[in-house]
């Protein structure tokens, strides 16, 4: 191998693309741009960053700027979690941190919205630390390089891949040898047809010597998912909804969701219509609306999920299970991201006034 990474670094002076943020060392804008490349690819990111660095070029901006302004600039890119997360992360570090950015791998961790991947970029490129950072482009080309076999998805995979990354990582500028890697697997061991007679790693490759390129990264075959209905019930009575608690060994145990009919099948929009569930049989009850189907992709499950909105009488009261509460309140609530994405979805307006869609 063993002259790996000078090989990457010397291929990457020649080859690396012209990115904005590879002209920076500032751990905000290295943040910035790593957030907004995990919901687009490069060439549409670009013109992201450069509005949301021209708009917020600094931590202080950013925390005291409006939510609304900040979701602005992030339309298009969906998932607004992610800047709504960073901008909770602005003000934190504004507000708590003396508006300094941490300056190492586990601070930077410790932040909302952070992962393991975005905390090493930050931590070698803004501070110089040793943290190998494994993205798909990485794993393709470790798992080409050095005929890896495992997947990524396992915990056993994940640490034999991070083993060789460590070990490969030059004690000197680990930041550019990070980005090196990247740009490697993305522009020269693509996952479709790689020039492996123009690649400077071509005779010392596990993959390319042993003819068998198409071959890795190995796919394993994807656990057979198992498909849930949910429908949650927004039951709105003057100033009042109800809530309940997911108990028991499953999914989002302890978290808060709208009280929940789930079924075995799909109901259909006229059988929805006409059903009055276990929880409201002796409330009268008036349907306002049925949202759209929200897909949610869990490791094993896949959750098709709608949200039907009843308003009823303030004298109903659906079981001593649920829990009333003033509908204002339920942000005071943990409630899954899927009940976050219906209620996205479902343009309810006493809803979306709370989570201000
Ligand atoms: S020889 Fe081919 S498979 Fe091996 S690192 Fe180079 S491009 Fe990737």
């Amino acid at each position: 191998m063993h002259n790996f990474p000078s090989i990457i670094s010397v291929w990457y002076k020649k080859n690396q693309r012209d990115l904005p943020w590879r002209m920076t060392t500032d751990p905000y804008k290295i943040w910035v741009s790593e957030i907004i490349l995990q919901q687009t690819r490069v060439n549409q990111g670009i013109n992201y960053y450069i509005r949301f660095i021209e708009s917020f070029p600094d931590i202080k901006s950013l925390a005291q700027a409006k939510e609304d302004d900040v979701l602005k600039h992030w339309q298009g890119l969906g998932y607004y979690s992610r800047a709504r997360n960073m901008h909770v992360t602005a003000r934190h570090i504004w507000n708590n941190l003396n508006g300094i950015f941490p300056d190492n791998y586990s601070d930077i961790l410790a932040l909302k919205g952070v992962g393991p991947y975005t905390a090493a970029i930050v931590a070698s490129i803004a501070f110089g630390q040793s943290c190998p950072a494994v993205d798909g482009n990485v794993f393709r080309l470790l798992a080409r390089y050095f005929g890896i076999r495992e997947s990524l998805a396992t915990g056993k995979g994940k640490k034999e891949f991070l083993r060789v990354a460590t070990e490969i990582m030059p004690a000197k500028h680990p930041g550019i040898h990070n980005q090196a890697m990247m740009e490697f697997g993305a522009l020269q061991c693509t996952p479709k047809s790689p020039n492996c007679l123009a690649c400077p790693l071509s005779l010392s490759c596990y993959a390319f010597n042993h003819q068998s390129v198409e071959s890795f990264p190995v796919k394993f075959p994807k656990v057979k998912q198992r498909t849930r209905y949910f429908y949650y019930y927004f039951i709105k009575s003057k100033n009042r909804t109800w809530l309940e608690k997911r108990t028991g060994n499953d999914i989002w145990k302890n978290l808060f969701q709208f009280p929940l009919l789930e079924s075995t099948t799909e109901l259909t929009d006229s059988y929805l219509t006409s059903f009055k569930p276990h929880f409201l049989e002796d409330c009268p009850v008036n349907l306002k609306s049925i949202s759209p189907t929200i897909k949610h992709v869990l490791s094993h499950q896949i959750i098709l999920a709608r949200l039907i909105h009843l308003e009823t009488e303030t004298s109903c009261q659906p079981g001593s299970h649920y829990i009333p509460i003033e509908t204002h309140s339920i942000q005071l609530f943990a409630i899954p991201r899927l009940i976050e994405k219906l209620i996205e979805k479902a343009r309810i307006p006493e809803l979306n006034s709370i989570y201000k869609v």
